[in-house]
């Protein structure tokens, strides 16, 4: 079977109309939600359609999304900065003795370098007394990305808070004129105190001030959709509370590692971190640097 690669720039968004209730008096009428934006490419998501059938689906060691818009029905997978452009399998399972493999390609990006000068040269280069801390709040985080929790997800977001959204998910990072890891997330260039919604209900599994990311909320919203919000000034959500589409959930600051207020808001899919500007809609109020 060939790979159906579906491209959507959330044509499938639709509201629960009168047109459309009459149409469905007789059935649960649920709302149908759009999908991310596919882009295969390292930071980025394949969305593939799949038989209606398949009742799991796994990328690599991962479970992988599976989701329902308009009687379709389809894969999510996320694919990590570090994938290297070329073919790669989803394996579907249908039942016990009924499996499939589907072939997809990840096409190569490449992203930008940027230099950064930070103020705290400690969150650049920690001392040997901070490594113990960095460990433990790694390791939690890992942990917290790596959640899959059955049930339908919504895979379209509202977008977390207002201000200037960067375009810098993926650049290569030279902080303090040394190399460090990719950037991971999208940053939204805020005053402190600015409002942080949750972009879909989800539930909070890790709130903490982290040496990195300073204050912190990670949101669980489903099959391996995880989101996380750093560098807050408050955040007013407890681990296992449970947050619906637009509640608040802290309020944007510039704790840990920054050059200034702003929120760090990453994306994260069977446990690869994603453009989160793939799951939003383009606002024309909200430009791009
Ligand atoms: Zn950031």
């Amino acid at each position: 079977m060939s790979m159906n690669l579906h491209i959507n720039n959330f044509s499938h968004l639709k509201s629960c109309g009168t047109a459309w209730l009459i149409g469905c008096l007789a059935v649960i009428c649920l709302p149908a939600y759009g999908l991310p934006r596919a882009e295969p490419v390292p930071g980025g998501v394949a969305v593939i359609e799949v038989a209606s059938e398949a009742t799991s689906a796994r990328f690599g060691d991962r479970p992988v999304l599976l989701t329902r818009v308009d009687d379709k029905h389809y894969a999510i997978i996320g694919l990590a900065l570090s994938t290297a452009p070329g073919t790669y399998q989803l394996a579907l399972e249908f039942d016990a003795e009924t499996r499939q493999t589907l072939a997809f390609e990840v096409k190569p990006k490449t992203y930008p370098v940027q230099r950064l000068t930070i103020p705290d040269d400690r969150k650049v280069n920690p001392y040997a007394q901070d490594m113990d801390r960095i460990q433990q709040e790694r390791s939690l985080m890992d942990n917290a990305f790596l959640h899959f929790r059955e049930g339908p997800v919504i895979t379209d977001f509202a977008v977390p808070t207002r201000g200037r959204r960067s375009s810098s998910f993926g650049s290569r990072r030279i902080l303090n004129d040394q190399p460090r890891s990719p950037h991971s997330g999208m940053d939204i260039a805020a005053p402190s105190g600015t409002n942080i919604i949750a972009p879909a209900a989800g539930i909070v599994t890790a709130v903490g001030d982290y040496f990195f990311n300073g204050n912190t909320v990670i949101l669980d919203h489903g099959q391996g959709l995880i989101t996380m919000y750093c560098h807050l000034s408050a955040t007013t959500v407890k681990l296992g509370d449970r947050v619906d589409r637009g509640d608040g959930i802290g309020e944007v600051g510039q704790t840990g590692r920054v050059t200034g207020p702003h929120l760090h808001w990453s994306v994260s899919l069977n446990n690869a971190r994603v453009d989160p500007g793939l799951f939003i809609q383009t606002d024309p109020q909200q430009e791009l640097q």
